[in-house]
């Protein structure tokens, strides 16, 4: 059986390229040896996904910062803005991407926004009215050429035009409509010089395809390839999509010419029903994507084989590919020489899932596959599962009933005990958590960690550095105070280092966005608490001060999402787990003395499905649960926090009210006002505290504009349940910027109560 796979990392396996941009960026290397040294990569990489016998291999799907900014440059889609600066073309990417500001001009970068349901960010193109679509750039035939010239045939990989004019924005009058027909006319351009190029295969990602569609989007769709596939060449055309099922089009999809189709069997639930439903055309070839290209898990080839059996029944020609690119995933296993041995053989990144489906296109063939060494290798390793388990934790989690979920008494009986105890003025002050992590702060950490100093060495330099902040806050006024998260390098990670079950890599980098590139934890087994993880800081910086000292936690969701999770129990019962670890810390901390408590769940919104038909059932359901089993044990005076990073919350303002925190503060300053409305309009409990500036900038806000903000947020929100605090933590921010900050801040609140209180 064939293979292949839609994509591959390119950041480079210890983040070369990653290194390369910036050393460009900073004029350390010229642009013809970035060039270079990403064509050496290319090479290496196309190589590597030969020799594993890969049939089907990506060209173009390399990128200096974004795939989805190459296809836009390919297609001549450059707003005036970046062309006025007149740079070589290099440049004008770059401007694109991260802005410019310099002797040609001064532009700010366009939107950068996640990319579907994943953790990796796109830059949003923009077509203007005036915007000439046409392909006007050579990276994709340059990459083609590049392959061949080394005898490694592939199969190019451009977005498609539905995908890019869903994702796109149109600043003008023209909408996406507008531009079909000019999109065709540069698609059967493109497709046509690939085949001069002797491509005997195009990749077309359409990964829009797996949202929820409208009939119009379902007309656009057609109305692109009825147009696009009139002009097919001889050159094999591959529809690919990801991240889901295509339940909306599929029997459109498999009506239109198009020579392969690429599925999704992960994420996409009904694919294989699809299938059986409304069968498999004969003349086409399906992509079936059994190999997880976002998770770091083993595949189960028992499992794999058998749906390939099923498939034979209804697809007469089967490709074995990856579900989706695997950009989403680690280079290799290799990498991690710290890894236990046996541990070590459950991963798979993605040199390992090349040899992955290489044995399962092999094995799909074998007649006795079940004797091979290879099959029987797997199925022995599947079993080791069964290590994961912590009776202990199971039996905690089956142990739990529907009132462990609820808080008592309820919210608004609550509030006044809460306010009687804390004694705090109206619009009380606060900040997020974390005061900025200066290069003392850092050091003391990376020195501990490799052994430089002793525990009690850390710790004292550690102390300092909370009495400061709390002095620090004092005489500024603030009411409630933070300890300032010195110790945390990140908050999921710290969290992860405390925990069992989690498991830290050495170079295991996936990309974001542009050279950002993130190392989430893996979690390997059931999750417990061994110990208090925060108590020891929260005591200390509370037995400083009279004001009430705010305990500060990570809530489950956001662990969980910016984690590589496992595949052999549900995300709801890791969420759960989780969630029980950090409800004992909520009760150590109250135990402590600390009367407010903040739970962050800065990444609650990033794994919402990409079907809102599937919000509730398949994630809402279980994630607003596990945060309130975090919170639900504590007295009715305890206080209990949230913190999420965005303010896009207004279709789903009633879960985020469920959550039955006393306040949650998110980011307002630089969105609109309408998630206040929104606020007002769902009857709201929880109090809020909509940051009043951006913390995401090192520009200091004045009295006069945060007077404004907080003066607009009172036009909408009661003033008794209105709370003053940036818009996220300052860890990021220097000393000097916050201090002047938070100072304004603090006189903008004081001259507003003055307002009030007469
Ligand atoms: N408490 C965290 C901090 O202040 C919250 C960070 C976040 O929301 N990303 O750093
Ligand atoms: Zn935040």
């Amino acid at each position: 059986m064939q293979t292949s796979i839609i994509g591959y990392p390119r950041i480079g396996q210890n983040r070369e390229l990653k290194f390369w941009t910036e050393d460009y960026f900073n004029g350390k290397i010229t642009q013809d040896e970035l060039l270079d040294n990403a064509k050496t990569l290319r090479l290496r990489q196309l190589k590597k996904q030969h020799d594993s016998g890969i049939t089907y291999i990506p060209s173009g799907d390399f990128s200096f910062y974004d795939h989805i900014l190459d296809m836009s440059v390919l297609l001549g889609i450059v707003p005036k803005r970046y062309r006025d600066l007149s740079l070589n073309p290099l440049d004008t990417y770059f401007a694109m991407a991260k802005g410019y500001q310099g002797v040609a001009g001064d532009v700010k970068a366009l939107t950068l926004r996640k990319w579907f349901n994943t953790n990796y960010h796109y830059i949003v193109p923009e077509i203007e009215d005036d915007t000439a679509i046409a392909v006007s750039d050579h990276k994709i035939f340059d990459e083609l050429a590049h392959a061949k010239a080394h005898h490694l045939p592939t199969k190019p990989v451009i977005t498609g035009a539905f995908t890019l004019l869903k994702l796109a924005r149109f600043p003008g009058a023209k909408k996406a409509r507008g531009f079909v027909d000019a999109c065709v006319a540069a698609y059967v351009e493109l497709l046509a010089r690939l085949e001069r190029l002797g491509a005997e295969w195009i990749q077309i990602d359409e990964p829009y395809l797996v949202t929820d569609l409208s009939s119009d989007d379902i007309r656009l769709f057609h109305q692109i390839y009825g147009a696009l596939l009139k002009h097919k060449g001889t050159t094999k055309i591959l529809l690919q999509t990801y991240f889901g099922d295509v339940r909306d089009v599929y029997q459109e999809m498999i009506a239109l010419p198009f020579d392969g189709i690429g599925l999704d069997f992960i994420e996409g639930r009904q694919t294989l029903l699809l299938i059986e439903r409304y069968g498999f055309p004969k003349d086409k070839t399906l992509f079936a994507g059994i190999v997880n290209g976002k998770n770091i898990w083993r595949n189960d080839y028992e499992k794999s084989l058998q749906l390939l059996r099923t498939l034979k029944h209804s697809v007469d020609d089967v490709v074995v590919s990856t579900s989706c690119s695997l950009l989403h995933v680690p280079y290799t296993v290799n990498a991690e020489p710290l890894l236990d041995e046996t541990l070590k053989k459950r991963f798979s990144f993605a040199e390992e899932k090349l040899e992955e489906l290489h044995t399962l296109g092999f094995l799909a063939d074998e007649k006795d596959h079940h004797l091979h060494p290879l099959y029987r290798n797997n199925v022995a390793l599947m079993r080791q599962i069964q290590h994961n388990v912590d009776e202990e934790v199971r039996l905690r989690v089956n142990n739990l009933k529907e009132a462990d979920y609820i808080r008592l008494p309820d919210r608004l009986t609550r509030a006044p005990l809460q306010k009687e105890r804390l004694n705090l003025p109206l619009l009380p002050t606060t900040t997020i958590g974390s005061f900025p992590q200066t290069k003392e702060v850092r050091q003391n950490r990376a020195a501990y960690k490799k052994g430089d100093i002793s525990r009690e060495q850390y710790q004292e330099k550690l102390d300092h550095f909370i009495a400061d902040c709390v002095r620090f806050q004092e005489t500024l006024s603030l009411d409630v105070l933070v300890h300032g998260e010195f110790e945390r390098n990140d908050m999921v990670e710290y969290f992860g280092e405390h925990l069992s079950g989690f498991l830290f890599t050495k170079a295991a980098w996936v990309q974001s966005y542009g050279t950002r590139c993130v190392k989430p934890p893996i979690i390997f087994k059931d999750v417990r608490r061994q110990a208090p993880m925060t108590v020891d800081v929260s005591r200390y910086a509370q037995s400083l001060t009279d004001k009430p000292m705010k305990g500060m936690l990570t809530g489950p969701i956001t662990i969980l999402n910016w984690s590589f999770p496992r595949e052999d129990i549900s995300p709801e019962a890791m969420a759960t787990q989780i969630a029980l670890a950090i409800r004992d810390e909520v009760l150590d901390l109250e135990r402590a003395g600390i009367k407010i408590i903040q739970i962050d769940e800065a990444a609650l919104r990033e794994k919402l499905p990409l079907r809102q038909s599937d919000w509730r059932q398949d994630y809402l359901g279980w994630a607003i649960p596990a945060f309130r089993l975090t919170a639900s044990g504590v007295k009715p005076e305890t206080q209990i926090h949230t913190h999420m990073c965005y303010s896009e919350f207004n279709d789903i303002i009633e879960d985020i009210d469920a959550m039955d925190a006393d306040v949650i503060s998110f980011e307002a300053s630089r969105s609109s006002l309408s998630i206040l409305n929104a606020i007002r309009q769902s009857g709201f409990e929880t109090e809020v505290g909509p940051g009043v500036y951006d913390i995401h900038s090192p520009r200091v806000p004045s009295v006069d504009e945060m007077v404004t903000a907080i003066r607009a947020i009172l036009k909408v929100i009661a003033k008794d349940k209105v709370w003053i605090n940036p818009d996220c933590g300052l860890k990021t921010r220097g000393n000097e910027e916050t201090a002047l900050s938070l100072k304004n801040m603090i006189a903008a609140t004081m001259r507003v109560r003055q307002t009030l209180e007469d």
